[in-house]
C-alpha cells in the first residue's frame, strides 16, 4: 500500500482505473483498446461528447462558453492566451507564484514578436511567493486584453478564494491545480485553463473553457494556436490526445459520483484541515505560507525547517510508503498533495507519521 503525494501527474481514483483496466483491451465491444480507435469514429466521438457533457455539468458551464480538449500541457496556454486574446491590447499578469511568473515571462517573450503590452500587477518573488499579490482595480486600463491569474500555485501553495475586482476586464485563469477541487463560478472568468494531470487524469491532455465572445476571426494565426479553428472543429481539427479523454471522461463520472465539485471541494477542506490543524499544533513543522485563508486546499508544502531532518523525512516516509512528498526542487522541504483523489485516510496516516518523527527527532 502507497500513499502518493505527487503534485502531478498524480494519484487517479481508483474505480476509474479499474475501468480503464476492464475495458483496455475490448472498448465496448468494438474489440479494440480505446487506444486503437480513430478520432473519427463513433465510439470515440461518443466519449468525447460524453466528455465535454459531463465537464460542463460539473462545472456548470454555461452555452456561451467553448470547452476544448487540446495537448501541450498547461505551458502551451501561457503563449495561447496572449497570441489569441493580447494583440494590440494591455495584458495584466499578477505573479503570486512560479507559474504566474512563468506565464508572465512568456508573454513577454512573445511581445517582441506582435504587438501587445504585458504588464505585471506585482510579484511575492522576494518573499519566495509566501503569499498572494494584493493589487488594486485602479491600476487597471479597461481597455486592456486580460488580467491573468493562477488560482492556485502548485509549488508555494496559496490559493485564490476570492477572485479579484478586474475593473470589468476578462480575467483568465490557470486553475491547473485546482479544477474541480474547488468550486469556482466559470461565469466570472473569460477563459481558463488547466493541465489534465493533478484532478482531471493523465498528463498529454489541457481543457481551455473560453467564452464565444473571444474567438474572433484572426486569419495569420496558425490553425492549431487558433481558438476558434480547434473550436470550431470540436477539439477534432487534428488527432487529438483520445486515451487521455477517455481517461478524464472516466474520472468526471467518477467526481460526479462523488457529489460534483462541491462535495470534492469540502472532502478537500476535511483533508487540507487534519494536516493544516497538525502543522499549526507543533513548533516541530512550518507551513512557509503566511496568511491563513491563502492556504491551499491541494498542495501543502511544510518543512522542519532544517535541510538535514527535511532529507531524512523524506526517506523514511518513502520508505513507509508515503511516496513524492519531497518539496517543490526550487523550494525544498516537503509538499503534500492532496487532489480529489487522494484518500482522507493517507492524511490520517500521514499525521500519525509526521507525529511519530517529531517524537524521535525533536
Ligand atoms: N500552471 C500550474 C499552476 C501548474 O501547476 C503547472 C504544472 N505543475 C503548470 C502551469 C504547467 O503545466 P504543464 O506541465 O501541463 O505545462
Amino acid at each position: 500500500m502507497v500513499y502518493n503525494f505527487a503534485a502531478g501527474p498524480s494519484v487517479l481514483p481508483q474505480e476509474a482505473l479499474l475501468k480503464a483496466q476492464a475495458e483496455l483491451l475490448d472498448y465496448a465491444g468494438s474489440g479494440m483498446s480505446v487506444m486503437e480507435l480513430t478520432h473519427r469514429g463513433k465510439e470515440f466521438t461518443a466519449i468525447i461528447e460524453h466528455a465535454e457533457e459531463t465537464l460542463r455539468e460539473l462545472m456548470h458551464i454555461p452555452d456561451n462558453y467553448q470547452v476544448l480538449f487540446l495537448q501541450g500541457g498547461a505551458s502551451t496556454q501561457f503563449t495561447m492566451v496572449p497570441l489569441n486574446l493580447a494583440v494590440g491590447k494591455k495584458a495584466y499578469y499578477v505573479e503570486s507564484g512560479s507559474f504566474g511568473k512563468k506565464a508572465f515571462t512568456e508573454a513577454v517573450k512573445l511581445s517582441h514578436f506582435i504587438p501587445f503590452e504585458p504588464i505585471s500587477l506585482g510579484s511575492t518573488e522576494s518573499q519566495n511567493y509566501n503569499h498572494l499579490v494584493q493589487f488594486d482595480a485602479s491600476e487597471i486600463d479597461s481597455d486592456a486584453a486580460y488580467v491573468h491569474v493562477t488560482l492556485n500555485n502548485t509549488i508555494e501553495g496559496t490559493t485564490i478564494y476570492e477572485l479579484p475586482d478586474t475593473n470589468g476586464v476578462p480575467l483568465v485563469g490557470d486553475m491547473s491545480s485546482d479544477i474541480l477541487a474547488f468550486d469556482y463560478e466559470v461565469e466570472k472568468f473569460a477563459l481558463i485553463y488547466a493541465g489534465a494531470q493533478k484532478n482531471i487524469g493523465p498528463a498529454g491532455m489541457t481543457v481551455v473553457i473560453v467564452r464565444n465572445d473571444l474567438l474572433t476571426d484572426k486569419e495569420i494565426l496558425s490553425s492549431m494556436m487558433d481558438y476558434r479553428i480547434l473550436a470550431k472543429n470540436h477539439s477534432l481539427y487534428n488527432t487529438p490526445p483520445t486515451f487521455g479523454i477517455y481517461m478524464s471522461d472516466l474520472v468526471f463520472e467518477w467526481v460526479k459520483a462523488q457529489g460534483g465539485v462541491k462535495a470534492m471541494a469540502e472532502k478537500n477542506l476535511k483533508k487540507s484541515a487534519l494536516l493544516y490543524e497538525y502543522i499549526d499544533s507543533t513548533e516541530f513543522y512550518k507551513s512557509p505560507v503566511i496568511n491563513k485563508n491563502e492556504r491551499s486546499l491541494c498542495n501543502i508544502p511544510f518543512s522542519c525547517g532544517d535541510k538535514v531532518k527535511d532529507d531524512k523525512f523524506i526517506e523514511q516516509a518513502d520508505r513507509a510508503g508515503f511516496k513524492n512528498i519531497k518539496g517543490h526542487r526550487s523550494v525544498g522541504g516537503m509538499r503534500a498533495s492532496l487532489y480529489n483523489a487522494f484518500p482522507f485516510e493517507g492524511v490520517e496516516a500521514l499525521v500519525d507519521f509526521m507525529k511519530k518523527f517529531e517524537e524521535e527527532n525533536d
